[in-house]
This record gives structure tokens, C-alpha cells and sequence, in this order.
């Protein structure tokens, strides 16, 4: 028997997936959440809010570049991209591969995150808090999203997930995505929670989207660190990434991307979109 300490990650109130924690590197009660860092011994390096794994060093390329790439790949010149959330910097590093953009804006309502970005995930982040096109905002994103003169092209929206008493919990509903839809030129995209166990809450982003944007596309991909399907929501009135062909995306991920890429191209964004039949219909339900 090995004498690890663990992390209990509660898939749901009857589940859970233990993670064996090989070292504690920082914790911290902050008024919004505990943010937690640790060394996890599959998966190494990894941020944990609230009892959930946000990202660890192994695979949080995956879900960055699931959440960033096919939305900003879908508009013709992404020029200026807003944040939401996004607190370990690799949803920034990603939206600054892109040649287009000239501001990256990131607002994440938790300093304690962002200094614990800062100080031990530089691997994620890769300087990009330091890039001269990058603007770091502390304040809670709806706040920000109600009182921004400012247009966006993209929006991307990385924040913890819709959990009663969490402060992102706000975030999903339809009179956010309404302001969000005010401020964003040509799209947005979200994460999505996780298919394989929270089918519902999924389907009703999916949807609660559906009734604010005209375009709307669901896709899915395996995260290992997170026990199985994790799901983004893609959304405008123009474009839909959905419809790119393969060979679409791999034309501009040459053109446009500065930097190399490990998860997505074109043949993994044909996966993306293929959703299975039992989760396309539970989607289609409402
Ligand atoms: N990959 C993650 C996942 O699987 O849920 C999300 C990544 S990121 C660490 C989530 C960030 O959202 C955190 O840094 C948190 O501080 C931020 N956040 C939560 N609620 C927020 C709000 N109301 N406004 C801005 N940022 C918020």
C-alpha cells in the first residue's frame, strides 16, 4: 500500500476520482475560492480550486488550445480578444499565438490565482502576463462585461465551472451571454463543463447559448486529467467553426498561428465536432 496523501475530486455527489498528491507547493483560502497547488503523481504539476482540477502540466495544452483555436481560427482577423477568467495564463499564451492580435485582455476576479500563476505555473503561462499586447484586469467579469465601452472581437470565457456559490455562477446564465453577445464582434466560446458527468449542465449551456446566438456548435474532447469528456460551446451570429473543413483549418493554422500547436489541427477539429449520437440528442432535447 502506497502512503500517499490524496485529492478527492467529486465527479458528482456519488463519484469521485482520487488523485495521489506527491507534494503541496501552495494553498491559500482567498475570499472568492481555495486555491490550492499541488504535485499530483500521475499527472504532476496541477491547480486545484474548490476540490476541482483546473489544469495540470501534463495535459492542459489540450484544453487551452480545444478552447481558444477553433473559435479565433473561424474569424477572418482576430484583432482584439477578451478573457473571462482564464487565471493560469495558458488561455492568454494560446490567444497570443495568433499573428492577428494586437490586445489580449484577461479579467479574472482573483489576484491570489493570478499571483500563483505568476510565481509557480510559468509553464503554462510562458511570459505571456508579460507580452506587451497583453492587459491583466482584476475585477469579476460580469462587473466588467456591464461597464466596458469597449468592443471585442472574440470573447473567450475560461472560468471555473457553474457551481452553486462559486463566483463564476453568474456567468452561464442568458442575461450574461446577452452582454457578452453586446460586446463581441464576430463570437464567443465558453467552456462547457464535462460531458461524461455533468451531460446536463452541458446541454443546458449549450442551450441557454442557443437562445442568444444564431450559430451555435458544441464541441468535445478527452482531457485525461479530468476523468474523461470535456466540452466547450462555440457561438455568433456570422461564423461557425464547425463548418471548417480539415484542410480549412490546417491552411490557416500555417497562415495565422506563430508557434506550434500539440492537440488541435485539422484533423483533431473534425473530431471535435463529431459528437456522439446519445450526447447530440440529449442537446437536441430542449
Ligand atoms: N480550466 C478551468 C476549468 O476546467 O474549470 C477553468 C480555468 S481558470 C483557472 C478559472 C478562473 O476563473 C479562475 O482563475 C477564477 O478566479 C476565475 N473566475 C471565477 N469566477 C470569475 C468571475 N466572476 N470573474 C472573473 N473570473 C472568474
Amino acid at each position: 500500500m502506497y502512503e500517499w496523501h490524496w485529492h478527492i475530486e467529486w465527479q458528482t455527489p456519488y463519484e469521485f476520482h482520487g488523485h495521489a498528491i506527491t507534494k503541496v507547493i501552495a494553498e491559500e483560502k482567498t475570499p472568492y475560492q481555495r486555491a490550492l497547488l499541488v504535485e499530483l503523481a500521475r499527472f504532476g504539476k496541477a491547480l486545484i480550486l474548490d476540490g476541482k482540477i483546473q489544469s495540470t502540466i501534463t495535459d492542459e495544452f489540450i484544453y487551452h488550445e480545444a478552447l481558444v483555436h477553433p473559435l479565433l481560427l473561424s474569424i477572418s482577423s482576430p484583432e482584439k480578444v477578451l478573457i473571462l477568467g482564464g487565471g493560469e495564463g495558458a488561455t492568454l499564451r494560446e490567444v497570443l499565438k495568433h499573428k492577428t492580435v494586437k490586445n489580449a485582455i484577461m479579467v479574472d476576479i482573483d489576484p491570489v490565482v493570478i499571483d500563483f500563476a505568476k510565481k509557480y505555473l510559468q509553464e503554462w503561462h510562458q511570459g505571456a502576463f508579460d507580452n506587451p499586447k497583453s492587459k491583466l484586469v482584476i475585477e469579476d467579469g460580469y462587473k466588467f462585461i456591464k461597464e466596458t465601452k469597449e468592443t471585442f472581437d472574440a470573447v473567450i470565457i475560461d472560468l471555473t465551472d457553474p457551481i452553486k456559490d462559486s463566483p463564476s455562477q453568474m456567468l452561464y446564465t442568458k442575461e450574461f451571454y446577452e452582454e457578452v453577445k453586446r460586446i463581441s464582434k464576430w463570437g464567443i466560446v465558453t467552456q462547457a463543463t464535462s460531458p461524461s458527468f455533468s451531460l446536463e449542465t452541458f446541454s443546458i449551456i449549450y442551450n441557454t447559448i442557443k437562445h442568444v446566438f444564431k450559430k451555435v456548435s458544441a464541441g468535445i474532447t478527452y482531457v485525461p486529467a479530468f476523468d474523461g469528456l470535456w466540452g466547450f460551446v462555440y457561438a455568433s451570429d456570422e461564423v461557425n467553426p464547425a463548418e471548417f473543413s480539415k484542410e480549412e483549418i490546417n491552411n490557416r493554422i500555417k497562415e495565422r498561428i506563430e508557434g506550434s500547436l500539440r492537440f488541435y489541427d485539422g484533423e483533431t477539429h473534425i473530431t471535435m465536432f463529431s459528437i456522439p449520437k446519445h450526447i447530440r440528442e440529449v442537446l437536441e432535447k430542449e
